[in-house]
């Protein structure tokens, strides 16, 4: 693959030719993209991988990359997935890109099934607390009192139930081999986010079991913040609800 390096970042983004990028100012998409190619490019998968996208504003990342990726429809990145894992000859590393309404509402019943069935790919969720490709809906991972175009008072949870927290749950099944939640809102944090997504795809690599990431990310005009009171709100609000680590690595499937 021919590499055209752009400056401070990685040579798998292709923005001379899709600029502008569409995000919103302090918008931390691209950041988990960087975070992405990174360790793609680190861990000599780029040739190897195929990038399922849902439906949402992390789906316009693989436009934007020397990649290749299927598009799907809402929520069966999963489905696509599994297809092309089980069908494609040559046995490539298979991730799915989705946000956190497109796993974990729409995607619900492919997500569910396909770690009932240990499907051995790698489901990569960002997570930034609402569909904000839509208009700012709540959505499965909103916060308790957070506002949102469709909780104006705040999230209530006597009507919309709690926040998911899905590698907690995912961590219970038994075909699922690695789950994690990172975030890319510091240095530090977007280094230990990567050395999450590593671990996660050397799961696949080694044909070990499902492996499954959350990552965190700021969206300010949906959270109705400017991009500094985002990062803040992260460390304040999202990450006491939603704690970073990880929460099954195994080696080998029981
Ligand atoms: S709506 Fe939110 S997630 Fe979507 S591009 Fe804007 S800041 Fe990013």
């Amino acid at each position: 693959m021919k590499k055209e390096k752009v400056a401070g970042g990685s040579s798998l983004w292709i923005r001379p030719e899709f600029a502008p990028i569409p995000y919103c100012p302090g918008c931390q998409e691209p950041v988990a993209g960087e975070a992405i190619l990174q360790v793609l490019e680190e861990m000599d998968l780029v040739k190897d991988t195929i990038v399922i996208p849902g439906v949402g504003c992390s789906s316009f990342l693989p436009f934007l990359w020397k990649m290749d990726f299927v598009m799907t429809a809402h929520g069966r990145p999963p489905d696509v997935a599994t297809a092309i894992k089980r069908t494609l000859r040559g046995k490539p590393i298979v991730m799915t890109l989705q946000g956190d309404g497109d796993c974990l509402a729409i995607g619900a019943e492919p997500l569910m099934n396909t770690v009932a069935r240990a499907e051995k790919i790698t489901i990569l969720m960002i997570n930034n607390l609402n569909y904000g490709t839509t208009g700012g809906q709540m959505a499965p991972t909103t916060l308790v009192g957070q506002v949102t175009s469709t909780t104006p008072q705040g999230r209530d949870p006597a009507l919309t139930g709690f926040p998911v927290h899905a590698p907690e749950s995912l961590a219970a099944y038994r075909g699922v081999a690695y789950t994690a939640r990172g975030s890319v809102h510091t240095a530090a944090n977007y280094q230990r986010a990567k050395k999450m997504l590593k671990a996660a795809l050397q799961k696949q690599v080694d044909n070990v079991g499902l492996s499954f990431l959350e990552l965190i990310s700021a969206c300010p005009p949906d959270w109705r913040l400017n991009p500094l009171e985002s990062l803040k709100f992260i460390d304040e609000k999202v990450i006491p609800e939603y704690p970073l680590g990880e929460f099954k690595n195994l080696d080998k499937l029981v």
